[in-house]
């Protein structure tokens, strides 16, 4: 969150002001029953009836009486055991005079009190007066908060934008590194935004809204506030949750509260942030909510009713933009749509080095190097890490920091901390140590190249035993058929090991099953590679920026078919992961045996291993440093793949 936020200036205040007189309030009940107990138990005063009075008179039990002016205060000779002063009270059946006479008689002493008129009657209106104006009080808070929200319950129509409103954000386009494309159409925006005069007299019309679609973490929130920065206006931004409550009507008398508020900043910015969350398709497949709907079309008419020329923009971002009403999406209302997806290999680089000005870094840092290592990292990932490196060099006492820092930071990011209180037994050490030799061994045998940067059975918090960083040569964008297989082949290299080795299978390899099995079913439903199906789709992409799922799209029996079809594959792979190892188990066995005593080994300690095994030469140096310093988890690419290995 940013810190130069300004608070609605009468946000604090109400608020109060409420619980001042809530406590108020709370005070004069308590006051009240206190007042009511104590006149309840008002003495202790117990009533007895007159003859006793006289009964007592005779027995000369009576010590003292006040007359008072229609009863009589008695208080008797013998008190209370505990000591309590009690006293009696009695309405005489007689007149004074006879009472007098009475008292005289038993020799009592006795006194007149004069009725306090004046306390009586301020008690009797006290008594009437304050609940009443507590009455008054409290209706009147009740009526000022409902009439607050437009009519609402509570307030709570009442639009929260002001909460988040920014006169400058103090952003420009150069704190977005990267998505040059994007901020190239918003370029266009900021003018209209800067100077919508120059549009208007020729009679072009201005956009009215631009919808930022991608991931999460890519730096859409970023962009928007960019373009209120390099046009200097003011930033209204909530996120589409905030609109909608319980009650029907509250989010659309929100949206209303909302653009009457920015037409009087105009020109400004409206920033709707996860908009699918009040721009769901109406459409009831994906549910319908009356709510919902009121305030998206409360949001169209706004949409429709605002005159751009005053110079009022919305963006809005979203990851899910299928789910999006088709009216939302009409020209006239976001009629564009800015695509904000994950960084390329440059804009890695870029985001790294926003991120690391701020930083000091020592002269090992290679932010192309950690570019690398992090195909498929979004924006904040990058700053994440960044950040975590600074904290890494900071706890090791250093003053700058290093690649190495880069590089740890890298992994913590992605798979957790080292976990340095997980004792494995020796036994699982062991399978740890040949499941990830046997990945690793696998793609060296299928690649005959360097296949991993690093292979560690230190445990990590995100719950890997073991993993491997591979290590690519460079971004790729494509994967050949030949590519896909070897993956499946290395995914499975891992429980190959286990079974070959100890002739048993562990829970171990949940992980990679899952990844190679997304990776089949994506080659025969998605990327027409079964001979089978051949170029038919079968699968279409659901949430293209979030977890990328595909749904099936094809009837029942040929979705059996393609189970099949997926099982024969993944069979395929592991009787092929299963051969490899088989054939070069000594090697096998070696490597494995190597890691369980150092526990990480780089990917050259590996490669000479393998090497003077196989009898092969080692390649020229140069190469190789060039290949070592160019490490890489691959994140996400293409649709399922995942080429970091971890047991879990
Ligand atoms: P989104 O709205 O797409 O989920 P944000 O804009 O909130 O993502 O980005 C979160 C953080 O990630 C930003 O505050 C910024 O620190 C960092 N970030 C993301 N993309 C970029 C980028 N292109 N350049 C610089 N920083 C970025």
């Amino acid at each position: 969150m940013d810190q130069n936020q300004n608070k609605g200036p009468n946000n604090e205040g109400p608020k109060n002001k409420q619980s001042l007189l809530i406590l108020l309030i709370c005070i004069m009940v308590v006051l009240v029953c206190v007042n009511m107990l104590t006149r309840m138990t008002g003495g202790a005063s117990n009533e007895i009836p007159y003859s006793d009075f006289i009964e007592m008179l005779e027995n000369g039990e009576v010590e003292s009486v006040v007359i008072q002016s229609s009863s009589l205060e008695i208080t008797p000779r013998v008190q209370h055991s505990m000591g309590i002063q009690s006293t009696f009270y009695t309405v005489p059946t007689e007149d004074g005079n006879e009472v007098t006479k009475r008292l005289e008689a038993a020799g009592v002493d006795f006194k007149e009190e004069k009725p306090d008129i004046m306390g009586q009657l301020l008690y009797g209106l006290l008594s009437i007066v304050v609940p009443v104006i507590i009455m008054v009080g409290f209706l009147s808070f009740l009526f000022r908060r409902m009439n607050k929200g437009g009519g609402m319950m509570g307030g709570v129509g009442k639009s929260r934008a002001k909460a988040y409103v920014q006169k400058e954000t103090g952003i420009t386009f150069k704190d977005v590194a990267g998505q040059d494309e994007a901020k190239e159409s918003l370029q266009e925006v900021v003018d209209f935004l800067h100077n919508p005069g120059k549009y208007t007299a020729i009679g072009a019309k201005l956009p009215k809204g631009a919808l930022l679609v991608g991931p999460p973490g890519t730096g859409k929130t970023l962009l928007a506030k960019a373009v209120a920065g390099e046009a200097h206006v003011p930033f209204f931004s909530l996120s589409g949750s905030d609109f909608v409550e319980m009650f029907v009507g509250v989010g659309a008398s929100r949206v209303r509260d909302l653009f009457e508020e920015a037409k009087k900043n105009a020109p400004c910015i409206i920033f709707i942030d996860e908009v699918d969350a009040i721009g769901k398709t109406r459409d009831t497949r994906y549910g319908g909510n009356d709510e919902r709907e009121q305030t998206l079309n409360q949001l169209l008419a706004e949409m429709d009713g605002f005159d751009t020329s005053k110079g009022l923009l919305i963006l809005a971002a979203t990851n899910r933009p299928e789910v999006l009403d088709p009216a939302l999406l009409r020209p006239g209302r976001f009629d564009r749509r800015v695509i904000v997806d994950r960084p390329d290999l440059k804009g890695r680089v870029s985001i790294l080095k926003v991120h690391a000005q701020n930083v000091s870094l020592d002269e090992t840092v290679d932010l192309e190097g950690i570019a690398l290592a992090t195909s498929g990292a979004v924006g904040s990932d990058l700053a994440n890490m960044i950040n975590e490196a600074a904290i890494l060099a900071v706890k090791n006492g250093r003053k700058a920091v290093s690649q190495k820092d880069l590089l740890e930071a890298v992994e913590v990011v992605l798979v957790g901390k080292e976990k340095k209180d997980r004792i494995l037994s020796a036994e699982e050490r062991r399978i740890v140590s040949y499941h990830e030799v046997g990945h690793a061994l696998v793609s060296a045998l299928q690649k005959d190249s360097e296949p991993v940067q690093k292979i560690t059975i230190v445990p990590r918090t995100m719950g890997a035993l073991g993993y491997v960083m591979h290590v690519p040569e460079e971004e790729k964008y494509l994967n050949t058929r030949k590519e896909l297989e070897a993956m499946l082949v290395g995914y499975l290299g891992g429980r190959a090991a286990e079974e070959i080795v100890f002739d048993t299978v562990t829970t171990g390899a949940a992980n990679d099953i899952e990844q190679a099995t997304k990776v089949a079913r994506a080659m025969i439903t998605q990327y027409g590679m079964s001979d089978r199906f051949g170029l038919m789709g079968l699968a279409e992409t659901q949430s293209q920026y979030l977890d990328g799922r595909a749904m099936l799209n094809c009837g029942d029996s040929t979705a059996t078919e393609i189970d099949h079809e997926v099982m024969k594959l993944l069979k395929k792979s592991y009787d092929e992961a299963k051969r490899l190892l088989s054939e070069n188990r000594e090697i096998l066995d070696k490597i494995a045996d190597f890691l369980i005593q150092k526990e990480t080994i780089t990917g050259k300690e590996f490669m000479k291993i393998f090497r003077e095994a196989k009898g092969i030469q080692e390649p020229e140096a140069k190469q190789r440093v060039e290949a070592k310093e160019r490490p890489q988890i691959a994140l996400e690419e293409p649709a399922a793949e995942q080429s970091l290995n971890c047991t879990k």
